[in-house]
């Protein structure tokens, strides 16, 4: 999801997202790609119980964050991370920072240690000064729940979307047990499943050697005129379950 080597010091996101943004940045995994969900230290993100992911909102009853939460925060910042090798700073509903926790807050971000990202979580941007806002970048939301399902659904797609190019030379059993597992997806997933599967039948339509209207031509076209009609279905709202039933009912 993100490229951490491309991380940025501070970043201004919604509640939802904000989560998701600290675990990828406490991720433990080495490819690019975190949070990857499954290590240690995302394991501990998704439980909340993480030492480097730091948390600061109102305190109970009070309606702003005061400017000595910030200047906590500003001594904090210069330990470094305790399991992970960056810290995550979150500071939830920021825009309940009043001026002078703001102005404190800016400070930080002038010469923030090079381990530390900052979060600030907030349906309310524009509450922002406009200083802090030009030293953070914007991030548009997902859940955590929404991401993993994401990255799940993504696995499965993958593995289904192999299969049914396999299945198109003939193995109906395969086909079948593709459509079965299409039913299962949710209706994005089956979106991209379509849209995924008639760019593969188109690129290996492209790739048939020679010309002629061999077997296997005949069946990809098939296949691909059967996709652009299940997407019709779709635009129309028609079950998952009708989809997966027309697709293997047409191709066998
Ligand atoms: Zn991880």
């Amino acid at each position: 999801m993100f490229d951490t080597s491309r991380l940025s010091h501070a970043y201004i996101t919604d509640e939802s997202f904000a989560d998701t943004l600290a675990m990828a940045v406490v991720c433990g995994t080495r490819d690019g790609n975190r949070p990857c969900g499954t290590c240690r230290h995302c394991e501990k993100a998704l439980r909340h119980i993480h030492p480097d992911i730091i948390s600061i909102d109102r305190i109970d009853g009070k309606l702003i964050i005061a400017v000595d939460q910030i200047r906590e925060i500003q001594r904090d910042v210069l330990v470094i991370p305790n399991d992970s090798e960056k810290k995550a700073y979150i500071v939830r509903n920021a825009d309940a920072m009043n001026i002078n926790a703001q102005n404190a807050f800016l400070r930080i971000l002038e010469e923030p240690p090079a381990f530390t990202v900052f979060i600030l979580s907030t349906g309310n941007p524009a509450a922002l000064l406009p200083t802090v806002r030009s030293r953070c970048v914007e991030l548009k939301s997902m859940s955590v729940g929404e991401y993993i399902d994401n990255i799940t659904n993504r696995e499965e797609l993958d593995g289904i979307l192999s299969g049914f190019i396999e299945a198109l030379a003939g193995d109906n059993v395969k086909l079948m047990e593709c459509m079965f597992r299409i039913d299962k997806l949710d209706r994005l997933a089956l979106h991209d499943f379509l849209s995924l599967a008639r760019g593969k039948v188109i690129s290996s339509l492209r790739e048939e050697p020679g010309s002629g209207f061999t077997d296997k031509r005949k069946t990809l076209v098939r296949a691909e005129n059967v996709l652009i009609k299940a997407g019709e279905m779709m635009d129309l709202n028609i079950s998952s379950g009708h989809i997966a039933g027309f697709i293997c009912a047409s191709l066998v």
